[in-house]
């Protein structure tokens, strides 16, 4: 070691004491809590406003496309309900997006067999010229594929890519099959396609419904008409196709992007008692796709996050930290709601005690991981230990990604949970019409319900954070 001069060295040690002492500080939940989110626990497992809130907003509102005719009906029916379950504070925060709309979409094969096929256009896909577009489709396995192919060959024709997703309780396969869709349109277009067809991104394999979702495409000027078809409707695609015969196509999509529209995100508080300015932000997304009524996708994650912060509300006294329930706008066309929120928040990023979003419907929460400092993993041990009898596996090797628009947070620097529910059959019903209230059984919505109610009671009353601070988890590996 160096010789340094003695002031130095003593305030190199002091530090060194300083950092040590703050290192070594484990956060802990106090055993008093532990117990009370056990009780909170077992209540919501009993308690059923989780369900009557996604019942009404079902009911009451239905389908939600961000910017459509029902989105200043769903924020106030937002506002109302947070007010009516007796949250500390409500109010709004402006979200701005490109607003398109879907006006009518129909497809079919004029050649070699004519066919009508049942098909649906993706968010911010233009239309078609009117008369419809009629053009030779090309076939692709993959995305891939498409990549490689040779520009010269997809002038002015429709791409197809008839990749079919698969079932599992992870859900994983929907990151090829949204890539498909997401990047698909876009590929397609930069080498001259005229339009862009896949084979619906979802797991049902009989329904003759197709599932809509957002493509690339921000910007309508450079977009080409995009489509899904359900998959009984790809496979007669691809029989005709099998023929080795040109197969000739005509689309007409009557849609696309008509201005800007600003929504909001409606944000509820349960006002903490100790330390009100820092907080436990959980929530869902208000908008939906406008097929169904955004039962599972994602009234179900609005409902758990409302009906979590509900239980911990009526407990006799309020938390030491807020309990923040976030219902995003815009979730579906590029988390424009999620975006808004981590803009406008991040430089207090280091108040968000711990946070995460519901938005994968409302099936049973099986795996629990998480991305926050080491000296709160033993924290992080005491929430598993409590959700463990409900079914719930800790993870101790992944990161935990915050959800869906919540994941532009944990970007900025939140600590993250991620709270996985089991997905197996959540991409049948996934942005098609059948995305509709008889898909949630609420015993599986209350677990849900459960899970929130006792990990954010348990962050709210921890002694310590979790590490949240500017850009603490770049390059944890989450990537939701
Ligand atoms: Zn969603």
């Amino acid at each position: 070691m160096r010789r340094l001069p003695l002031t130095l060295l003593a305030a190199s040690l002091l530090m060194a004491v300083g950092t040590a002492s703050a290192a070594d500080h484990d956060t802990t939940i106090p055993a008093a809590a532990v117990h009370t989110a056990e009780q909170l626990r077992d209540r919501a497992l009993q308690d059923n406003t989780g369900y009557q809130i996604v019942t009404s907003l079902t009911t009451e509102i239905g389908p939600r496309l961000a910017g459509g005719v029902n989105d200043q009906r769903a924020r106030d029916w937002a506002i109302a309900k947070f007010k009516a379950l007796g949250f500390d504070k409500v109010y709004t925060e402006p979200v701005t997006y490109p607003l398109w709309e879907r006006r009518s979409e129909s497809g079919s094969i004029v050649a070699p067999f004519p066919q009508h096929l049942v098909l649906t256009a993706l968010g911010y896909s233009p239309g078609t010229p009117k008369g419809g577009l009629t053009a030779q489709v090309v076939q692709f396995a993959s995305l891939d594929a498409l990549k490689a192919a040779d520009p010269a060959n997809l002038q002015g024709k429709i791409v197809y890519v008839g990749y079919r997703m698969q079932r599992t309780k992870d859900g994983h396969d929907y990151g090829m099959g949204s890539a498909m869709r997401v990047g698909g349109p876009v590929l397609a277009a930069s080498k001259g396609a005229a339009g862009y067809l896949l084979r619906s991104a979802g797991t049902d394999a009989q329904e003759r419904i197709a599932h809509t979702g957002v493509t690339g495409f921000k910007d309508g000027a450079k977009g080409i008409p995009s489509a899904a078809l359900s998959n009984p409707d790809a496979d007669q695609l691809e029989r005709e196709l099998a023929y080795g015969k040109p197969v000739t196509m005509k689309l007409d999509l009557d849609c696309g992007i008509v201005g800007q529209y600003t929504g909001a995100n409606v944000i509820g508080e349960i006002t903490g008692s100790k330390h009100p300015d820092q907080v436990v932000a959980i929530g869902g997304h208000l908008d939906s796709w406008d097929p169904g009524t955004g039962a599972i996708d994602d009234g179900a994650g609005v409902a758990i996050a409302m009906a979590a912060a509900k239980l911990i509300h009526d407990l006799p006294q309020r938390p030491d930290r807020t309990i923040r329930v976030i219902a995003f706008a815009n979730e579906e066309m590029g988390l424009w709601g999620g975006k808004a929120y981590a803009d406008k928040h991040a430089a207090e990023v280091g108040k968000f005690q711990l946070g995460t979003e519901s938005d994968l419907g409302a099936a049973p929460v099986w795996k629990m991981s998480a991305s926050v400092k080491p000296q709160a993993r033993g924290a992080i041990e005491q929430i598993a230990k409590v959700l463990e009898p409900i079914g719930v596996t800790y993870d101790a090797k992944r990161p935990g990604g915050g959800g869906s628009d919540l994941s532009q947070m944990h970007g900025k620097g939140m600590a993250a949970l991620s709270l996985e529910q089991d997905a197996t059959y959540y991409f049948d019903w996934h942005h098609t019409a059948n995305d509709t209230l008889d898909k949630i059984d609420p015993k599986q919505l209350a677990q849900n319900i459960a899970v929130y109610a006792a990990f954010s009671y348990m962050a709210a009353q921890a002694d310590g954070d979790f590490g949240s601070a500017p850009d603490a988890f770049a390059g944890d590996g989450s990537k939701e």
